[in-house]
């Protein structure tokens, strides 16, 4: 039994910061998300891979607790990811995005995720995402994130997906780009007259904003001394918003309020470190410790 089913990229990423350098460690949104998402609820994977993939992540993703039934290995390689930071860490520079087995993947999503309530599709291929949707039962939440590759390449087959969404979960370029506006406050609007009932602003290290029918909540960021890798930030704090929703599930606007800092903590950790080695040591305690920092940080 899934609890939340996401459907996103499997990948193997390589990332230089200005901290160190790694090259094709496992990364991906949908690898991020339900690894966040586990860490409150049982989640699954829809996606793809290549013969290439090494299958000690297979293993990994399986001792965190995560269904792997509906990732297909299908001949060809793996979808590969290559970028850079500056110490703007907010800021992904993309080297290489080779689609590899996913330009021609079709996904099937297993009989026994079909019934699950909660639908994260990350970021991948807006056609992708469709399909996942279609295959679901009777979703109670769905979900979405996107990047610039698709606002770029595939507008229209995202425009759709947005009004088939009730959360739309983006950063804040990628709101601004959508819209070709420099207000992050009305992108998020315009997103909401799209359909939504939610639309999450993620900021990098300066927060997020979740906009609802009237009204806006604004989250700190955790004020993070040792930044070392963001990469797969966007991805853990999804995967943990809608893993607490799942947990508890509760999807009020108070509730969901809540989830942003959970997802918020569960980000802050994962970028202390290169590709899942934060994520994979922490526990249940650290995140509501985490979460009480939070709400000491915006005490006045
Ligand atoms: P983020 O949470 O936004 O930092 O997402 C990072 C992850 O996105 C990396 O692990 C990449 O493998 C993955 N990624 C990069 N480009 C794409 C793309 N065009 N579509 C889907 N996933 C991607």
């Amino acid at each position: 039994m899934v609890d939340v089913v996401v459907a996103g990229t499997v990948a193997l990423d390589s990332i230089k910061t200005p901290f160190g350098e790694v090259k094709e460690v496992l990364g991906g949104s949908a690898v991020y998300a339900s690894v966040a998402a586990s860490e409150f609820s049982k989640a699954g994977i829809v996606s793809v891979i290549g013969k290439d993939f090494p299958k000690k992540y297979l293993s990994f993703l399986n001792a965190m607790g995560i269904n792997t039934l509906g990732i297909e290995a299908k001949k060809g390689d793996t979808f590969r990811w290559a970028g850079y930071y500056d110490y703007d860490m907010n800021q992904a520079h993309t080297l290489d995005t080779k689609l590899n087995v996913l330009a021609t993947f079709d996904p099937k999503v297993p009989d026994e995720y079909r019934n699950a309530k909660y639908i994260f599709l990350a970021n991948t291929d807006p056609e992708v995402q469709m399909k996942v949707l279609k295959q679901m039962k009777k979703p109670r939440l769905v979900m979405m994130d996107t990047m610039n590759f698709w606002i770029q390449n595939k507008k229209e087959e995202l425009t759709k997906m947005i009004e088939n969404v009730d959360v739309v979960v983006v950063n804040d370029a990628e709101a601004r780009q959508y819209f070709d506006t420099p207000s992050i406050v009305q992108a998020g609007r315009s997103f909401l007259e799209m359909g939504p009932k939610a639309v999450i602003v993620k900021k990098g290290e300066h927060g997020a904003l979740m906009f609802t029918d009237g009204s806006c909540f604004s989250a700190p960021a955790y004020p993070l001394e040792k930044l070392v890798d963001p990469t797969g930030a966007g991805d853990s704090f999804a995967g943990g918003f809608i893993g607490w929703l799942a947990r508890t599930e509760d999807i009020s606007p108070r509730n969901m309020r809540k989830a942003v800092i959970f997802g918020s903590a569960i980000a802050s950790f994962n970028a202390e470190d290169f590709s899942l080695n934060k994520l994979k040591k922490i526990t249940r305690d650290d995140i509501f410790n985490r979460y009480m920092m939070f709400q000491d940080i915006v005490s006045f």
